[in-house]
């Protein structure tokens, strides 16, 4: 560092697929020499006792009780409002007692944007990490044009007609779709940066998203740095809110190679019992080993699997397990494991592409709409699902044992091979990385 001391401020999100690789760049960078302050609300809090490397500082958010049952609109701005103060005294605290060789800089999560602006107040340069994917980002930003054009496209409409560099996805995968207009325009102006940052930094890979990442450039000419998968980039970290249950790995070991289909939707999405009980039907009737994480409270109005009804659970039984949390990462680079049934949140989508695992897409929200549609029409390593439990009959043998399975799974190996190359020395995140620590040196 010739002498100079770096503070990095990293402040991390409430949500488990912001926090965990948040949790892992601030790794990535203090092994390089940074100090590393996470900075984060009280809601969902870290564990600091298992990242003693790092200081942590507490954000007064007044969310512990209420969380997100409050909607995402009001979470947000209560989030942001009541983060800001302490955060800003906690900065102009460590600014008054700097020596002339520190020097303190911000990388915020996109969610957290009153840290950008706390930033520019105080004059610290500061960045903007994203953990989604990059073509989230154009892609919602289509919304507020089409609507201030009056433009009404139909759900099948192909977006390239009007930004012809990013991928096929149609006017019904863009984000935010699920919510009347007025709200839509509200929370994209809310999480829309008003101040460019110094630069961006995402967790995905180059060759991944080269067209949503270009327009990302060309309209903030500033520094993007990709640098995913951050899980490969670090060594394993503990970061989830909930507790693993680890007893699928064991279980897993019994099982033949490829024959485990893991299913899983997330930290946030949930369901209703008619879907639930469609799901597990279609994995009943397909008589293929099973993992599949229902999480407590994701089953509107039960408090877990109260909705199985005992002919179900006797279907289901001795061929899988069920479990209310996974080792996620363990369990999708396990040999059993064949394919990933999937909400197609980014970092399950990284998580999946790293092992080679082919994919079988129930998208909800936000940009797993997109995702999905990269996975099955741009990477052609998942099939789009309806969730009717014939449909995921056919899809789970489709993808576990047909023909099509193997194509999309030996592409799937292919894009494994190719995330190797960039995490490995010369690649391009690799490379991105040390770019990435460079240009903060320089700053
Ligand atoms: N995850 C996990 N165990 C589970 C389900 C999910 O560890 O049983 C992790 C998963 O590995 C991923 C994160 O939770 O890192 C979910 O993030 P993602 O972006 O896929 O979806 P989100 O939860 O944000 O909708």
């Amino acid at each position: 560092m010739g002498g100079k001391r770096i503070r990095l401020v990293l402040i991390a999100s409430p949500l488990q697929g912001h926090m965990t690789p948040m949790l892992q760049l601030g790794t990535y960078l203090h092994s390089k020499g940074f100090l590393i302050t996470i900075a984060h609300s009280e809601f969902n809090r870290p564990d600091p006792s298992k990242h003693p490397e790092f200081c942590f500082l507490p954000l007064c958010d007044h969310l512990s009780r209420v969380g997100l049952s409050v909607g995402v609109i009001k979470f947000l701005q209560v989030l942001n409002d009541n983060c800001k103060p302490r955060l800003k005294e906690y900065l102009i605290e460590i600014i008054n007692t700097r020596k002339d060789n520190e020097s303190i800089v911000i990388i915020h999560d996109n969610l957290m944007f009153f840290a950008g602006s706390a930033a520019s107040e105080l004059g610290l340069p500061f960045f903007i990490f994203r953990s989604s994917s990059a073509v989230f980002y154009p892609a919602y930003k289509i919304i507020p044009l089409l609507h201030q054009e009056g433009r009404f496209p139909a759900q099948d409409c192909l977006m390239q007609e009007i930004v012809p560099e990013l991928p096929p996805f149609r006017y019904k995968d863009l984000p935010f779709m699920d919510r009347p207009i007025e709200q839509t325009l509200e929370l994209i102006a809310m999480i829309t940066p008003h101040t460019p940052p110094c630069a961006f930094i995402h967790n995905t890979v180059e060759f991944l998203e080269q067209s949503a990442l270009a327009r990302t450039r060309n309209r903030y000419q500033v520094p993007v740095f990709t640098i995913g998968p951050l899980h490969k980039m670090t060594r394993p970290l503990a970061t989830s809110f909930l507790e693993e249950d680890t007893s699928c790995m064991s279980w897993l070991d019994k099982q033949t190679p490829k024959s485990v289909i893991y299913v899983s939707i997330g930290s946030l999405a949930t369901m209703d019992e008619k879907l639930s009980t469609e799901m597990a039907w279609g994995l009943a009737n397909s008589k293929q080993p099973f993992i599949w994480v229902v999480r407590p409270g994701s089953v509107r109005g039960y408090e877990w699997i109260e909705f199985l009804e005992q002919g179900l659970i006797n279907e289901m039984k001795g061929r899988g397990l069920i479990v209310k949390w996974a080792p996620q990462k363990e369990v999708l680079a396990h040999f059993a494991v064949g394919g990933f049934w999937s909400h197609c949140g980014w970092n399950s989508t990284l998580e999946s592409l790293s092992q080679g695992v082919p994919m079988l897409c129930q998208p909800f929200n936000t940009d797993q709409l997109l995702n999905a549609r990269y996975l099955s029409y741009v990477w052609k390593i998942g099939v789009e699902i309806v969730v009717e439990r014939e449909e995921i009959e056919g899809a789970i043998k489709r993808v576990l044992v047909g023909i099509q399975g193997e194509e999309m799974r030996n592409r799937a190996m292919e894009i494994q091979e190719k995330v190797k190359v960039a995490i490995n020395y010369g690649g391009s995140s690799h490379n991105s990385l040390k770019d990435l620590e460079v240009f903060i040196l320089s700053l």
